[in-house]
């Protein structure tokens, strides 16, 4: 068997046209843009990309973003009160505060203090409790995309038996509770498990989020499977012009060959996420401006 290859980009796409129609209509009815306001701290070179990708994709879609970049050396209190200013602010819907954030600075106070309301990055313990109750809520852009990957893909997690490997509070475990909503039967592994393989071979949808380079090998996957690889990990690579590649947690050339359908990486989870982001930005403005919610 040789699997299908996901094409994330493709879906992204398609998931970002339906966030520009929203964001007409929005922008139409309430006589404003969704607004979305990321908070950058530091200089470090991968989140400065990351952040100035959200905010072209956020333009490109009609949702108006702005950055604000804070020295390295910022405190906690200073982040807060900028927080505070954001939340109380009615022209910005949504704000995040991209990670990593010096040490200096504590970042759960961040995620506690931005309302959930307005919690785009969806890491605000009033918004990761609803999820657990299976409420309406703001859910990280990971794992929501990979949920509507899978359905637009037609491998809803409905019935089936998922294995999720890694726990993060960004990927692994939101992914958890939204396999229940899903009605999956989820197992989630991490490195105390101590059988990773027999889990692994269970699994009719298979989720690596760990950041270990090709772990997940060919015997470890179920024949049939689904394979989704979140992972994005920089390795070295001569036989490559610039000397290094991204890889994910996935043996792909051999993996592909035992599974049903597989995201390759880079070109798979990757784009999802950030369409999601937007998906959740509009979802923000929308519950603000039609008074569902209060910051
Ligand atoms: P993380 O916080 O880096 O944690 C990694 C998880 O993997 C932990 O739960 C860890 O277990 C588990 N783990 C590590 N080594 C393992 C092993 N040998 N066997 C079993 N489990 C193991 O996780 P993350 O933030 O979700 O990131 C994971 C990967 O996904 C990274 O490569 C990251 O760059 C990527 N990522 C990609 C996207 C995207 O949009 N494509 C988004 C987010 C993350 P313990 O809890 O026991 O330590």
């Amino acid at each position: 068997m040789t699997a299908k290859i996901i094409d994330g980009r493709a879906i992204a796409e398609q998931v970002r046209e339906e966030v520009k129609e929203e964001v007409a209509e929005l922008t139409s009815k309430y006589g404003m843009p969704p607004g979305l306001e990321v908070i950058l701290i530091g200089d470090d070179p991968a989140s400065a990309i990351y952040v100035r990708n959200k905010g072209k994709h956020s333009e490109k879609v009609g949702i108006r973003s702005k950055t604000h970049h804070l020295p390295a050396t910022v405190t906690t209190e200073e982040v807060l009160d900028l927080i505070d200013k954001l939340n109380a602010d009615e022209t910005v819907h949504g704000m995040l505060v991209q990670l990593p954030v010096p040490d200096q600075v504590d970042e759960k106070a961040l995620q506690r203090r931005i309302s959930p309301a307005k919690d785009v990055d969806g890491l605000n313990p009033v918004n990761i409790g609803l999820l657990s109750l299976g409420e309406d809520c703001l859910v990280p852009a990971t794992p929501s995309g990979i949920i509507d990957m899978l359905e637009r893909e037609g491998h809803p997690v409905y019935g089936q038996n998922v294995t999720i490997v890694g726990r993060s509070n960004i990927v692994g475990k939101p992914f958890y509770m939204l396999c229940i909503r899903g009605h999956g039967t989820p197992t989630i592994c991490h490195t105390r498990t101590r059988d990773l393989a027999a889990e692994t071979r269970r699994a009719d949808i298979l989720v690596a989020a760990v950041g270990v380079p090709e772990m997940i090998k060919a015997d470890m996957v179920k024949p049939g499977a689904v394979v989704v690889d979140v992972g994005t990990s920089r390795v070295d690579d001569p036989s490559v012009e610039r000397g290094w590649r991204w890889s994910g947690d996935v043996a792909f050339d051999e993996v592909k060959e035992v599974a049903a359908a597989i995201t390759p990486v880079p070109g798979g989870v990757g784009p999802l996420t950030i369409a999601w982001l937007l998906k959740n930005s509009t979802k923000a403005a929308r519950r603000l401006m039609s008074g569902e919610v209060k910051a």
